[in-house]
């Protein structure tokens, strides 16, 4: 099988040699390149039994969206439902996600969405929790390839897990967000995970809802390149 980079490089000689300005065929080959290798990857994620998490999912759950968005949206791990169906935030948090970018005007098809593990990490019961760093770190290498192949302006990092993905010092959301920091020249902006708003009730949900908003108004700005 043709390697992807040597199929590139024919391609981009067939091409100028037939006419076509170097200026419009790299651009057109550059996207190619990159879906290619997204769905390389996508391939390789829901086969991929490189750690323990595996041993109790059902799904590996890859990212989703827009591959040449500058938004990308980085969460903890697939839910129940994210697991049945094989798609990252799709639950009600995803639910919850999808109606406040709508209010800010964004289609969920417009970004790019994703997690830190790609599988879903469970208690002895079957629940849900939150994954240790130590477990994050083997997966970790498919959100590396992700921002790599699709270079986002910025991050809207969802909860703790996703914030210390970017920075594993910071130890806690309420002390980090409200910021804008730099990773690998990438913006990463943290927020409640949708999950943890749900969970809020009276004055802390007001509250947590405000900050969310404000948090994605920074990162949308982020994304416009301002
Ligand atoms: S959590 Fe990530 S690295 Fe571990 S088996 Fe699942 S996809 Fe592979």
């Amino acid at each position: 099988m043709k390697h992807v980079a040597e199929g590139m490089q024919d391609f981009y000689r067939r091409l100028t040699k037939d006419g076509y300005k170097p200026d419009d065929v790299k651009p057109a080959l550059y996207q190619v390149e990159r879906i290619v290798h997204m769905e390389q990857l996508r391939r390789h994620i829901l086969n991929c039994m490189d750690c323990q998490l595996c041993e109790n999912a059902k799904n590996r759950v890859p990212g989703t969206g827009n591959t040449g968005t500058p938004l990308m949206i980085v969460g903890e791990g697939p839910g129940e439902d994210e697991e049945n169906w094989g798609l990252p935030l799709v639950g009600i948090s995803g639910s919850l996600l999808t109606l406040i970018l709508g209010k800010a005007g964004i289609r969920r098809e417009q970004v790019y969405m994703t997690n830190v593990v790609k599988c879903r990490v469970t208690d002895e019961k079957g629940k849900n929790r939150t994954p240790m760093r130590e477990e994050t770190l083997e997966c970790s290498k498919y959100l590396r390839r992700e921002l790599e192949l699709i270079k986002p302006r910025v991050v809207l990092a969802l909860g703790k897990v996703a914030l210390q993905f970017f920075f594993p010092d910071m130890k806690t959301m309420s002390q980090f967000r409200g910021n804008v920091y730099d990773y690998q020249g990438i913006k990463v902006v943290p927020t409640w995970h949708p999950a943890y708003v749900v969970r809020q009730r009276g004055d802390a949900l007001a509250k947590t809802k405000r900050e969310v908003w404000a948090d994605l108004k920074v990162a949308i700005e982020c994304a416009k390149g301002n």
